[in-house]
């Protein structure tokens, strides 16, 4: 993981705390890559699931 994108996930991960929609990020902590990059993962497709989950 190259360290743009780790401090993008941090700060993802810090909006989110914040109160934005997991929607709204722009990286994926279940991959810990750009979510574009793995928006077609059947993770993701699944509708059940959550776009990107984190562990509490
Ligand atoms: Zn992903």
């Amino acid at each position: 993981m190259n360290k743009k994108l780790a401090a993008a996930i941090q700060r993802d991960n810090e909006l989110e705390d914040a109160g934005m929609h997991a929607d709204d990020r722009k990286t994926c902590w279940t991959h810990e890559s750009w979510a574009e990059d793995c928006e077609s993962d059947p993770a993701h497709i699944n509708p059940s699931a959550l776009h990107y989950p984190r562990p509490a």
